[in-house]
């Protein structure tokens, strides 16, 4: 009898799966995954376990997954199209049929395809990527990194905590624009300088030099770096190309699945949820779909459709301020809601000082509050989330919430 089928054994494929255990679902589940690991947490890999201050944290033992939540775990097993007919799932090792399915392969890293294969050039996404970055990085005296984005900043960070000389190369003049917009933007940008990370806006790498293994790279401005490491930190794609023949509906711009309120596909009963999904947030009313790449909406959104998944007579829609949280040089950057906002206004801390950082700034759209960015303020930051939440007004904001 087909169960239950999750694709993608990471966050989102666990808490799925934890989930439709916890809703009373009895019937078969079958957690799929191409890397050959347990679910383990991603943001330590940029952070803690490249400096090489933790190891990989796994969330569940195997005995867990399989004895308790009777989970029938495949690991090792890529799944290489969808059959939505015939209700199954072709993988590298044979179909696998379902009655419900549920889509978390979440992304991986892009490359930048104009440029050579060379050793010592690198992404970061798995596990087994971190591994071998770290070991790249240990030694290395000169480390170039293309992108400011998050994952970007926190390998520049990293790498700065081994001792290396470390270039960020940006392609835009400002980063982080889409995360958190301009202003605050461009306020993060100076974190990198203040702790001796150089940081090129508006540059790009336009060659990579060495021969077999990579020793500089070349500019866009005709300056060459030395580098022992060149990490390619570009964003990350959805990893939809197993689902291109299905006839599943993906988004036009960047390939992934798009849902509805339900995170339900355009095929009945496959759901998706995780870095993989758009789909329309009730909460910011007028948005686009939205495809989170974060660790709190891949948990909580896996979780609900899983719930929708096993209980589809009480579907609920799915809403929620998006929270996502990055560490530089020991800063802590937190961000709740959109940075799709009007305006955005610096209320409290001012930015970036010698020794301390501090930052609050609130994104407004129309009269509501529907962002805010903070340097160094945990405990502010849930509070303005609750208040995204329950639609507060912008002009209630500082009230509510004194900066
Ligand atoms: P993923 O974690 O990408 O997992 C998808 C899984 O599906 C993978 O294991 C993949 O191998 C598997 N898969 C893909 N295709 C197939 C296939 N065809 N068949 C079988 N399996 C397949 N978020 C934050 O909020 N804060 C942070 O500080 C932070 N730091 C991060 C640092 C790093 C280095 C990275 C990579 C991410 C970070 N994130 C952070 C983002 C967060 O980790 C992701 O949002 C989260 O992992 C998404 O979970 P997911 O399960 O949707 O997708």
């Amino acid at each position: 009898e087909p169960g239950l089928v999750v694709v993608g054994a990471s966050l989102a494929g666990l808490r799925a799966v934890e989930a439709a255990r916890r809703a009373g679902y009895g019937g078969a589940i079958t957690l799929i995954g191409a890397e050959p690991h347990l679910p383990y947490d991603r943001p330590p890999l940029s952070k803690t376990f490249l400096t090489g201050d933790a190891e990989a944290t796994y969330y569940l033992g195997e005995d867990i997954l399989s004895r308790d939540l009777s989970v029938d775990l495949r690991l090792g097993v890529t799944a290489r199209a969808l059959a939505p007919q015939a209700r199954t799932v072709i993988t590298d090792v044979g179909p696998v049929p379902y009655r419900r399915l549920l889509v978390a392969t979440g992304a991986h890293a892009r490359t930048l395809a104009h440029l050579p294969a060379l050793d010592g050039v690198w992404t970061l996404r798995t596990l087994d990527d971190a591994t071998a970055l770290r070991a790249s990085l240990r030694g290395a005296a000169d480390v170039v990194v293309v992108g400011a984005g998050f994952i970007g900043a926190e390998i520049a960070s990293s790498a700065r905590a081994g001792g290396a000389r470390v270039t960020i190369v940006e392609a835009a003049a400002v980063p982080l624009v889409r995360a958190v917009g301009e202003v605050v933007g461009r306020v993060l940008s100076t974190v990198h300088e203040r702790h001796g990370t150089r940081l090129l806006c508006g540059t790009t790498v336009e060659e990579l030099i060495g021969d077999g293994h990579v020793r500089g790279v070349r500019l866009s401005t005709g300056e060459v770096l030395r580098a022992d490491a060149v990490v390619v930190g570009v964003g990350a794609a959805p990893a939809t190309q197993w689902l291109k023949t299905s006839g599943i509906v993906l988004d036009p711009r960047d390939g992934g699945v798009v849902c509805d309120e339900y995170l339900e596909s355009s095929i009945p009963g496959v759901y998706a949820a995780g870095d993989v999904a758009h789909w329309p947030n009730g909460l910011f009313e007028g948005d686009d779909t939205m495809r989170l790449e974060n660790w709190t909406n891949a948990a909580s959104q896996a979780a609900h459709a899983a719930e929708n998944t096993v209980r589809p007579d009480r579907r609920r829609p799915y809403e929620t301020v998006p929270y996502f949280w990055s560490d530089w040089y020991g800063q802590r950057i937190q961000f709740v809601g959109t940075a799709d906002a009007d305006d955005v206004s610096v209320v409290g801390g001012g930015g970036p000082d010698e020794d301390s950082d501090h930052l609050v700034a609130l994104y407004r759209r129309g009269d509501r509050l529907v962002g805010a960015a903070t340097l160094n303020e945990p405990r502010k930051i849930m509070k303005y989330r609750r208040f995204i939440a329950e639609r507060g007004l912008w002009s209630a904001a500082e009230t509510a919430i004194p900066a």
